[in-house]
């Protein structure tokens, strides 16, 4: 699959359908696992500002580009990405899969009345889906649903927790499951669900499901200064490292001048 680098993150440069069928049959078909990392730009922002979480980024096998802010800066640094591919359809693609192939999954966060009402969905929607266990993502000691999905052999585990809990999650424990598709999905269970609302696709289609998210929770503009804040640092870090470097060779070249 190929990958762009933008900041030391390898994103992928596909779209969704393509991605997919490369995960089906290169991993679910195989019973490979895999560490996917769905990134916005608060997750971009996030890594330029904590070393661990970037090397926890850096060791999944896949970062998606979740985010319109990270083509739009594939772009601008000369590195443009095909398309974004966000979370949610993946999540939705890859819950289409499980239910033509019969695969176990496993669903981990989220409130307690929300994951119950995602199992809910998932047995109408997908029955053929075996659901291999679920857990809130409240629970307090983490080991304890790591042991459970274990147990449970899934084919696919779905880790909503929010970022950078969910990807520190699969980091810590994929040991546990190494056959498993495992995905971080932030808020995907809620919109799932049904209790968040996804932008209409108007929204989506021109690119504006981040202004829409605002405009429904105005509590997040703090979060959303992540969108221009990871532009701007992925703008100068690309312009410090294209400056010209000072190399010994110029050194000794300018001895003899
Ligand atoms: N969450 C959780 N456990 C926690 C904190 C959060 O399961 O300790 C869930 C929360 O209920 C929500 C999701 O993680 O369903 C985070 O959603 P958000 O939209 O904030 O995530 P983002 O996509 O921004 O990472």
């Amino acid at each position: 699959m190929q990958t762009k680098p933008i900041n030391q993150l390898d994103f992928v440069d596909s779209e969704l359908t393509s991605f997919v069928s490369h995960l089906e049959t290169s991993y679910l078909d195989q019973n490979k696992g895999a560490f996917i990392v769905t990134a916005n730009p608060e997750i971009g922002f996030e890594a330029m500002q904590n070393p661990r979480y970037e090397a926890v980024l850096s060791s999944a096998d896949f970062i998606l580009p979740d985010g319109i802010g990270v083509v739009l800066v594939s772009k601008m640094i000369g590195k443009p990405l095909q398309s974004r591919i966000a979370g949610y359809d993946l999540f939705t693609s890859l819950l289409e899969k499980a239910d033509q192939k019969k695969k176990r999954v496993f669903f981990y966060g989220a409130a307690k009345h929300v994951i119950a009402e995602t199992i809910e969905r998932v047995k109408r929607d997908f029955p053929g889906i075996e659901i291999a266990g679920y857990s809130d993502g409240y629970v307090k000691d983490q080991r304890e649903v790591a042991d459970k999905i274990a147990a449970a052999n899934p084919d696919m585990v779905f880790v909503a927790l929010g970022y950078p809990n969910q990807e520190f999650f699969i980091h810590k424990y994929r040991h546990l499951f190494p056959q498993a598709v495992a995905v971080g999905l932030g808020g995907s269970f809620d919109v799932f669900s049904g209790n968040v609302k996804r932008a209409p696709s108007f929204f989506i289609r021109f690119h504006l499901e981040w202004m829409y998210r605002l405009i429904t929770n105005p509590a997040r503009w703090r979060r959303m200064l992540s969108i221009p804040k990871y532009v701007t640092a992925v703008l100068k870090h690309e312009r410090a490292s294209a400056k010209p470097q000072y190399t010994g060779q110029v050194k000794d070249q300018s001895r003899h001048l």
